[in-house]
């Protein structure tokens, strides 16, 4: 049994301060159970608890880290910054060096504005998009997940191709009426409802890679649909890239897929580790932003030196492409390496993989869509969960959270891994 002493006593304590212990909801174990180990130390592919107990870990702070855990390049950048003051609250040549860097290389922006998170770049993609396009309603997809702004809280109302309901108290209806939320993998029902309400939308919005509720990769077919629907309605397509940005590949999916938003919105990796947001896109678009245009968007902290500058010190070294081809390594061997169990013994498992982001579905077949993941086969994944760790591999701590391989991570931590999944695996069939 892991000694978890310290974690239980400072939970205790952080649950009577924070509610549900915590400052992001799924931190708290409610979905696997337990206590949530309380990390003191990460270093590579490893972290490790108050407790002195060592996993593997697979969350990498939920996708930022691609490097690992304190990769010196990252750290040196960020004592360098520090050493100079910690904020200032006027430009830094440091935000030209990161909007640089990213301007430069990814072809379908012209500009950037840096926020402080993935949920401030999206709340302001999509006031931009209303400002720019004059209208007040956009499109989501049922199994993506935006943030948390009060556009993006909202769930399908009763039967398809209505506009919404809230999925969070708080959140004023008529907000929520103002977002209509469309099934992924069907180009049918959202052409159908473009063709009734285009001209009232502003925006559609997706992950391109959808990776917050499973890994539901998405056809070809139906992105392009989404392009040439927005061109034809004038509608504004905004890929949200805050996971798979410049981590499938520089220019993320938008790149893989030879398919462009008209505005992208950026998080997670672009920080190195620290808080960063951004969003971006064409010029004609971000020159709406204030003080150039008359799209009011402002942040104390943004484009902070320090953030910036672990941002640099990460995308410096994913620039010239070289980490992507090796992580597309070590996902194919983890994937090999598990589909020869699953194919051995016919259990009911899939692996999804998209380069460094992997999710295991407890079916026999790649679902991709929200509604055809089975919330019974959770019991397997909170099995599994909890043995994992026990044997020293952190997993996220809910089934319908993905996996992220990072450059830290070696053919040992994967093998180790794959062994102790095929003995849960015939613990739980
Ligand atoms: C994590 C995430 C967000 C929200 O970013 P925060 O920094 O947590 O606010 C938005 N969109 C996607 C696709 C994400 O994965």
């Amino acid at each position: 049994m892991l000694n978890l002493t310290k974690s239980e006593k400072l939970f205790a304590e952080a649950k009577q301060l924070m509610p549900g212990g915590v400052n992001s909801p799924v931190r708290a174990f409610l979905s696997v159970g337990g206590t949530p180990p309380f990390i003191k130390k990460g270093e590579g592919a490893i972290i490790t608890d108050e407790d002195g107990n060592r996993y593997v870990d697979f969350c990498n702070s939920w996708g930022p880290l691609i490097f690992g855990h304190a990769h010196p390049a990252i750290l040196n950048a960020i004592r360098e910054a520090a050493e100079n003051g910690t904020s200032f609250g006027t430009p830094c040549q440091y935000e030209v060096e990161l909007a640089r860097l990213i301007v430069t290389r990814v072809k379908h922006i012209d500009m950037i504005r840096f926020v402080n998170s993935g949920t401030e770049a999206v709340m302001s993609a999509l006031r931009l998009a209303r400002a720019f396009t004059g209208r007040d309603k956009i499109v989501k997809f049922e199994g993506c997940y935006h943030g948390h702004s009060d556009m993006m809280l909202v769930n399908a109302g009763s039967g398809l191709a209505t506009f919404g309901i809230s999925s969070s108290l708080g959140v004023p209806s008529e907000t929520a009426r103002n977002t209509a939320v469309l099934p992924l993998d069907d180009e049918t029902t959202v052409t159908q409802f473009m063709e009734k309400h285009g001209k009232d939308i502003a925006a559609i919005a997706i992950e391109p890679i959808p990776a917050n509720n499973g890994l539901l990769i998405q056809r070809l077919e139906f992105l392009k649909t989404l392009r040439s629907l927005c061109d034809r309605f004038g509608t504004v397509l905004i890929f949200d890239e805050v996971i798979s940005g410049f981590r499938v590949q520089f220019d993320g999916a938008a790149g893989y897929y030879g398919i462009f938003p008209d505005l992208v919105t950026y998080g997670k990796i672009i920080g190195g580790g620290l808080p960063v947001g951004a969003y971006a896109g064409r010029r004609d678009l971000m020159k709406m932003v204030a003080p150039v245009g008359k799209m009011y968007q402002a942040g104390t902290l943004s484009g902070n030196p320090l953030a910036m500058a672990a941002g640099i010190a990460q995308l410096d070294m994913l620039k010239d492409g070289s980490v992507y081809r090796s992580l597309e390594e070590k996902g194919r061997h983890l994937e090999e390496a598990l589909s020869a169990i699953v194919r051995k013994h016919n259990y009911p498992i899939t692996l999804s993989r998209f380069g460094s982001i992997f999710w295991l579905c407890f079916d026999r077949k790649a679902v991709r869509r929200a509604s055809d993941i089975d919330p019974t086969t959770m019991t397997h994944y909170k099995t599994m969960h909890r043995f994992m760790m026990e044997n020293g591999v952190y997993l996220a701590p809910s089934g319908y959270e993905v996996g992220f391989l990072s450059d830290a991570h070696t053919h040992e931590h994967l093998d180790t891994t794959v062994a102790l999944m095929a003995r849960v695996w015939k613990d739980i069939f």
